[in-house]
This record gives C-alpha cells, structure tokens and sequence, in this order.
C-alpha cells in the first residue's frame, strides 16, 4: 500500500471518532441542505470547508485550478443551484495562485503550458488582460479580478434561473488567512 495512502486512511479512522462530524453524517443521509455553493482553486492551501468552519453537508464546491470554470464546472453550479435551492454561489480566488501565475505569464512572455494546463492557462488569460485594461497591476489585483469576472460567467452561463441567488467573488490570503468579499452579484429578476 502506498505509505500516503496509508496516512489518508489512517485519517479518515480518525475522523470517524469526531462526534460533530458523526452526527452531521447522521442528519444529511438523507438529503443536503446545503449553505452556499463554493467555486474555489484546487490549490491545497485553501481547504475550502476548514477555510469557512465548515463541515459535512455544508458546502458544495467545485475546486479546478484557478476556479476555471469548464462545462463540469457549470452543469455542478447547475445542479447545486436548481436541485439543492442554494442561493449563495462563492467564488473564491487567493493570491499566490499558480494558476494565475501560469496565465500571467502566458501573457507577458508567450509560455505555453504543456497539455491541458493550457486550457486553464488560456481561460485565466482572458482575465489577465481584461483586469489589466481595467487597471490591475500586482498578481493579487489580477486575482481578485478574475474572481469578479468568474462570477460574472458564471452568472451568464448557469442554465438555470439566478433569481433571488446572490453570487460573491472573494479572495483568500494564504498569509494571514482572511477572506475579503470583493465583489457581489444578486439577481432579483422574476424567474
Ligand atoms: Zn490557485
């Protein structure tokens, strides 16, 4: 058995002595009632349940590198949205991103990354120049940038209606911690 596979199992023996994590196991059998939907980074700095307090049945998120949104990224949105009645979808970027980092430099010096990194590198490009037009300079303004504009896709793309869900681009700093709210969305039009 691989010795880290061991270290996850062994984990997980642990967690099942949690007696919160066991009762909330008990409570959500049998459907989720989920607080917000979170589109956040793969990155494992921002552990998006521990980021926010949270725990089992809580969250529903989707983590890709740089919260790039693909079409399994949306029809997840979709499905949290339509199906579970959430009304809060998060975006969560934060500063250091490798991802935004990859983008950044695709821009500035014509890097290409190898095989699908492309795709992620290519959608956060988009977000590198367009933050850039609008006067971004540091990484960090760039991420919270594409924060906002990924919030702003994802609320013309969700085949499903948005009224009364409200969406918020957010940023997590991996020094200090802290979640800022950077920006937010609320659609009030009757659906
Ligand atoms: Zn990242």
């Amino acid at each position: 058995m691989h010795e880290i596979w061991k270290r996850l199992l062994d984990g997980n023996e642990r967690w099942l002595a949690d007696g919160r994590a066991a009762t909330r196991r008990a409570e959500t059998v049998g459907g989720q009632q989920l607080a917000a939907v979170v589109l956040g980074c793969s990155d494992s700095r921002v552990p998006v349940e521990i980021v926010f307090g949270q725990g089992v049945g809580d969250l529903f998120v989707v983590r890709t590198a740089g919260h790039t949104l693909d079409t399994a990224g949306l029809g997840s949105v979709e499905y949290a949205v339509g199906y579970l009645r959430a009304t809060l979808i998060v975006v969560l970027g934060h500063d250091r991103c490798g991802a935004v980092a990859a983008a950044i430099r695709l821009v500035d010096d014509g890097i290409m990354p190898p095989g699908h990194i492309r795709g992620v590198a290519e959608r956060i490009a988009s977000s590198v120049r367009r933050a850039r037009e609008e006067g971004a300079v540091t990484a960090g303004e760039i991420v919270a940038r594409h924060a906002v504009y990924t919030a702003e896709q994802l609320r013309q793309r969700v085949a499903v209606p948005l009224h009364g869900v409200e969406i918020v681009a957010a940023r997590y700093d991996l020094v200090d911690g802290t979640v800022a709210q950077v920006s937010r969305i609320v659609d009030r039009r009757p659906g």
